[in-house]
């Protein structure tokens, strides 16, 4: 088990727990988001979107998920168990970035190959996950920021776990940049087989401060547990373990 640190909340004064590694906080009594290790409070926007799945929706929306799709087995709706599910507020960032790219490369694939140039501009609201050891399929979830609203702690469940942030914005961005740059390498590679110079430059817009509700869910079906990510502001599975299928005679 990690060690557990307390500070009090500068607002209203409760204990706040927290662990090494974590910079920004959220009081569960209060919603106010400080800084821990100056105590000052979080100047960015911080915002959240609304948990719309109870228990008994979520169980619905997995037999739904279970029972649709061609890659799954027939009886998975039938013959699994939904053994654990917990509702998890995930700190993310989104940052605001246009970004172009100008390349040069080498296209192979006709004879004699030729050299070719082209640009790649466009707007992101890039996702960075604002944990550090944590395990999130970032690149899969589709944000719903049209259902992004003022963080608001009334909102948040009791059962609910909320995880603070281990990632400045700073450091959000540089993440998000690199991965940007990852992303234009590889739409680059589409038109040349060869890069040989690329250029990035990016234009940061709004950073904006998020905690999003997340189910984790943990299914059992013969014999063996599958885990499922599902949005509980929207419902979507952003990914979902899925059985091996048996396809044959037997
Ligand atoms: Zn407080």
């Amino acid at each position: 088990m990690p060690i557990v640190q307390k500070i009090d909340c500068a607002h209203c004064g409760a204990p706040i727990d927290f662990k090494p590694g974590e910079i920004v906080t959220t009081c569960r009594y209060c919603g106010f988001t400080q800084v821990i290790e100056t105590g000052q409070p979080f100047t960015l926007a911080h915002s959240m979107f609304l948990n719309e799945y109870d228990d008994a929706l979520v169980e619905s929306r997995i037999r739904e998920w279970m029972r649709s799709g061609f890659a799954k087995p027939g009886n998975l709706a039938k013959a699994s168990k939904i053994t654990e599910r917990s509702l998890t507020y995930m700190p993310f960032w989104i940052l605001g970035i246009e970004a172009f790219s100008s390349y040069k490369g080498v296209f192979e694939r006709i004879t004699p190959a030729v050299v070719k140039e082209g640009r790649i501009e466009k707007h992101y609201d890039w996702l960075v996950l604002a944990r550090k050891a944590t395990q999130f399929p970032t690149r899969e979830y589709d944000v719903p920021l049209e259902g992004k609203v003022p963080y608001d702690f009334r909102k948040i469940e009791a059962f609910a776990k909320i995880l603070n942030s281990e990632v400045e914005r700073s450091e959000a961005l540089e993440k998000a940049k690199q991965e940007i740059e990852a992303h234009h390498q590889f739409l680059a590679k589409q038109e040349v087989d060869k890069i040989s110079e690329m250029q990035t430059k990016f234009e940061l817009g709004d950073a904006v401060y998020l905690h999003a509700p997340i189910w984790f869910i943990v299914y059992e079906y013969k014999r063996e547990t599958f885990q499922i990510i599902l949005d509980g502001a929207t419902g979507m599975v952003i990914k979902g373990d899925i059985p091996a299928a048996k396809f044959g005679l037997f």
